[in-house]
């Protein structure tokens, strides 16, 4: 490895680096390097996150920066790390976990940490290898970007980076890295590590961090008699209610919803067996470890509000008193609601909200699902029919037309006082074309296992303005094929 100084290697990089999380002091974290894989190549790259974080693109299209995002090389001024943190796993408490395979590099100065996902053991890695493997690095990849350019909050991912390194799972696979970006990446479970291991210092230390770098109005608050800590918890709890709200409108299912997978600043984090809908059901179950359907698509908010309370519990030494932290989680009933009426009002092209809607959008999805009609194109017809008003291509998705068409009369009822074209223009801003179904990535993943990778690249293409037409890419939007059902995804990655 050349040493170069920090400030040449920014000139080159585009980046800068200033480390928050380490300031926090090593009760926090253990600092590591990554372990390097042989023959890295390149399986995706986003340009668009790239010029987000002021990354110098000749450099991105470097050999150095392969090295560098699969671990191999560290760039000066980086600071790589790995965090402990606790967690309840499928309702049960797992005591310590912590990144047992992802390392962060460091903070940017635009405020964008880098963490290597796959880069090597770290002291927290228990019985796995601190490997991922290729087909689930791809999904990670494509779903973060897909997910952020459906306005969705999530992690980044920066790129993917693969080697022929062997990794056994169920079968023996091959190792990649992701790289993946995010203001923080501290979850829950860094709070309940701390909580449960009656460490108040260092409880409050993490606190006063999130507070002061991510919610600042929690200092001025004048809620809860100016206690800056139930301000935090309520603003955790409104942000994780506002991002379930988006889950559940646009069919999304996390598959492994545990405390150590939620980030405290409401970001979706660590893509694993998720699934985005095709045939709506409310009770499918995404992840093929999840036998009990713990979190099935139509837990997923309330699963959501239980580990709130996880999150509260940790937060009640500084909260100090049980029935303001109970306050403060009061307001996920209100917002979630709330806010999943407003997601789903917009897909229904209404600009103003009435009292009937909540029934309107009730009825819509019982009949989605009596049928498990496609959720995703169901939504694109329907925006298409608002636009050029033929019920048709919707009608021919149903076997209950009778029980469309009142549906569709009482729609076109209460959207009679807003002009179509207005409406047809906020569906299909809000209804996208293009979603990661699971047979899409699947696609990718088996040609990206025989190197071509231009599958991948064609997916990230498409999900990365998925409410576009991108004609001549039908095939991405159509209905899923037969086999589509038979894939399992489960925990393994
Ligand atoms: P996940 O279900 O992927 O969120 O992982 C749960 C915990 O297991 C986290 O602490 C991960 O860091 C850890 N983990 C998962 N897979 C591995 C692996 N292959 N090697 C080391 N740690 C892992
Ligand atoms: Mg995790």
């Amino acid at each position: 490895m050349t040493l170069i100084s920090e400030a040449a290697l920014a000139a080159d990089t585009g980046l800068q680096w200033n480390h928050r999380f380490a300031t926090l002091g090593p009760a926090f974290y253990t600092r590591l390097q990554p372990t390097p894989l042989p023959e890295p190549y390149w399986v995706g790259r986003s340009e668009g996150l790239a010029r987000e974080l002021g990354l110098d693109a000749g450099w991105f299209a470097s050999a150095e920066a392969l090295e560098v995002f699969t671990g191999n090389e560290l760039l000066a001024g980086s600071d790589p790390l790995a965090s402990v943190y606790s967690g309840h796993q499928f309702g049960v408490w797992a005591g310590q976990l912590g990144d047992g395979r992802a390392i962060l590099l460091g903070e940017t100065r635009s405020g964008w940490e880098l963490q290597l996902k796959g880069a090597g053991l770290t002291p927290y890695s228990r019985m796995g290898d601190g490997r991922a493997v290729l087909r689930s690095s791809i999904r990670e990849f494509l779903c973060s970007e897909a997910m952020h350019a459906l306005g969705i909050p999530t992690t980044r991912a920066l790129c993917v980076t693969g080697s022929d390194a062997r990794v056994r799972r169920e079968e023996i696979e091959t190792a990649a890295v992701v790289t993946r970006a995010a203001p923080s990446f501290i979850r829950f479970g860094h709070f309940e590590h701390f909580a449960a291991n009656g460490r108040d210092a260092e409880l409050r230390t993490l606190a006063d961090h999130v507070i002061d770098h991510f919610y600042p109005a929690c200092r001025t608050t004048s809620r809860f008699d100016g206690n800056a800590y139930a301000a935090l918890l309520e603003a955790v709890s409104e942000r994780t209610a506002a991002l379930l709200a988006q889950w559940q409108a646009i069919g999304f299912c996390h598959g492994v919803m545990n405390t150590d997978n939620m980030s405290i600043l409401g970001l979706t984090i660590d893509y694993g067996p998720f699934q985005f809908l095709d045939g709506f059901d409310p009770r499918h179950i995404c992840n093929h470890s999840d036998t009990a359907g713990r979190y099935a698509f139509n837990q997923q908010p309330n699963v959501a509000y239980w580990n709130l309370h996880c999150l509260a519990q940790a937060l009640l030494p500084l909260i100090g008193d049980q029935e303001i932290a109970l306050a403060a989680l009061a307001s996920y009933r209100t917002v979630f609601p709330d806010a999943f009426e407003a997601r789903m009002r917009a897909k229904l092209g209404l600009a103003d909200s009435a009292p009937a809607d909540r029934v309107l959008i009730e009825d819509a999805l019982k009949l989605l699902a009596k049928e498990k009609v496609d959720y995703t194109i169901f939504w694109r017809r329907l925006s298409a029919c608002v636009a050029d008003g033929n019920p048709e291509p919707v009608r021919d998705l149903f076997l209950d037309r009778a029980g469309l068409d009142a549906w569709l009369l009482s729609f076109s009822e209460r959207r009679a006082q807003t002009p179509s074209e207005l409406a047809a223009g906020l569906m299909r801003r809000t209804n996208p074309k293009f979603v990661l179904r699971n047979h899409l990535g699947q696609q990718a993943i088996e040609s990206a296992l025989q190197k071509d990778f231009s599958g991948v690249a064609t997916l990230l293409r498409l999900l990365e303005s998925p409410f576009e037409e991108h004609a001549g890419h039908e095939a991405f939007a159509g209905f899923p094929p037969d086999w589509a059902s038979t894939i399992e995804i489960s925990c393994s990655s």
